[in-house]
């Protein structure tokens, strides 16, 4: 079967980045980060890199980077692919934010993957903890020296940031000796960014979109307001370009140069989110999509609002933080 031929974005270190990456986050229970059964992510990551994937998101708090390196592994032993093929996109977890943490974390997922590097290392949020969740005051700015000397050591080769809003953004671009080549956030049609995208273009940094489906699919088990499948305006899009309303919203990140992280353990969903790179949106098409905006985000952990490294607008009930009831229960 015929492989897509993914685009490469050129990032500010001239390095290359594929320009779509596959989300490998498979939610969070009781115990922790859900891991799949039998293998079964490690065996979706090898039949993404047959369709033609070539970058894949994970984190430490996933529990996934053991599958997911050891599927690249094996597609490399098989000759599929060279290491150098490969992107693999991986987060520091906000326990994990102090100086000698930083190293410690790295080589637990260097270990985890059983390679000798990655390619981006991410600060997955500005917020500090300490092991028992508690918050920690430690600077995002000493977290990033702290990555600064991986990228030196060789163990990644480039870092960059998640969640992190526009001044903590500027904040490092001022104080530090490499810059973030790339930023991920929430991006879908429901929170639109255009405000943190344009100021990351303007610095060369890459923005990669988290949960791109937005509110298409079903979130937390419910369906939560905003455009579903069968919307009109998707819905004419995707009979226009016969393409699916998946893919129409894909497609409207990939023309806004934000790199999609769909998520998906569907062989079939596999080759239809890969399958966007043969058609292109007009302007007035990306901005239909655009006008369905209400900035609203799935991913808000208000539990930690009285951090003072918080990145987002403050809400007024916030809702008891998940991940220390995982660690006080
Ligand atoms: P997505 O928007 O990728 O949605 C995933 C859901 O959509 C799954 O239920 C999946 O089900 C379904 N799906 C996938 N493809 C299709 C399709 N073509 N048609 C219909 N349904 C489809 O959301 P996520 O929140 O999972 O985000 C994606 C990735 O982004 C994560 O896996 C993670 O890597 C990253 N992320 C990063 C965050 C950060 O803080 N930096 C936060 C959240 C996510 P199925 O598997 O059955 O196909």
């Amino acid at each position: 079967s015929a492989t897509i031929d993914v685009p490469m974005l050129k990032m500010l270190n001239d390095r290359e980045m594929p320009a779509i990456a596959l989300g490998t986050y498979l939610g969070f229970d009781k115990g922790g980060a859900v891991t799949s059964k039998d293998k079964q992510l490690r065996n979706v990551v090898m039949q993404a890199i047959d369709l033609g994937y070539r970058h894949f998101d994970t984190a430490a708090i996933y529990n996934t980077e053991a599958e997911v390196g050891e599927a690249i592994r094996m597609k490399i032993d098989e000759g599929v692919i060279k290491r150098e093929d490969v992107f693999l996109t991986t987060k520091l977890w906000n326990t994990h934010h102090k100086r000698e943490q930083v190293a410690v974390a790295m080589k637990e997922t260097l270990n985890k993957t059983g390679l000798d590097y990655v390619d981006l290392f991410l600060m997955h949020w500005p917020i500090a903890l300490n092991e028992d969740y508690s918050h920690s005051n430690t600077d995002y700015l000493e977290t990033w020296r702290a990555m600064e000397e991986m990228v030196k050591l060789g163990y990644t080769k480039s870092i960059g940031l998640s969640n992190f809003n526009k001044l903590q953004v500027a904040t490092v671009l001022q104080e530090c000796t490499i810059k973030p080549v790339a930023l991920q956030i929430e991006v879908h049609p429901q929170i639109i960014q255009e405000d943190l995208i344009s100021y990351a273009k303007d610095e060369g940094i890459i923005v990669m979109g988290y949960s791109p489906f937005g509110s298409l699919v079903k979130r937390f088990g419910m369906d939560l307001p905003g455009p579903k499948m069968d919307d009109p305006v998707l819905t004419s899009l995707a009979k226009k370009y016969d393409k699916t309303p998946a893919q129409i919203v894909l497609r409207w990140l990939v023309d806004r140069k934000v790199v999609p992280i769909p998520k998906t353990v569907s062989p079939k969903r596999l080759l239809e989110n890969i399958n966007i790179f043969d058609f292109k949106l007009k302007e007035e098409e990306i901005e239909k999509i655009n006008q369905f905006n209400s900035n609203t985000r799935y991913t808000l952990p208000s539990f930690w609002q009285k951090h003072p490294f918080y990145p987002f607008d403050m809400v007024p009930n916030p809702i008891p933080d998940p991940f220390r009831s995982e660690i006080k229960s």
